[in-house]
């Protein structure tokens, strides 16, 4: 499982980024995502995922 950037609410900030322990998330041409194959859902480092937390936008869901 992994969680993913609703793009279309995302507002570029860059807070998520930096919170990530498995660096899943990227940024290209001002467009960030999540890596599904390395979001972790911080399962082993948090107890919630730090990015979801970090995001004044609220536009980190669980991926589908
Ligand atoms: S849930 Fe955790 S591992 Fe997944 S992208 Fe967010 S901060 Fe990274
Ligand atoms: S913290 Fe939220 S609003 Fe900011 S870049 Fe990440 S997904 Fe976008």
């Amino acid at each position: 499982m992994a969680m993913k950037i609703v793009v279309a609410e995302c507002t570029v900030c860059g807070s998520c980024e930096f919170v990530c322990p498995t660096k899943a998330i990227k940024v290209k041409d001002d467009i960030y995502s999540i890596d599904p194959t390395k979001c972790k859902e911080c399962v082993g480092f948090f107890d919630s995922p730090q990015c979801v937390a970090e995001c004044p936008a609220d536009c980190i869901v669980q991926a589908a």
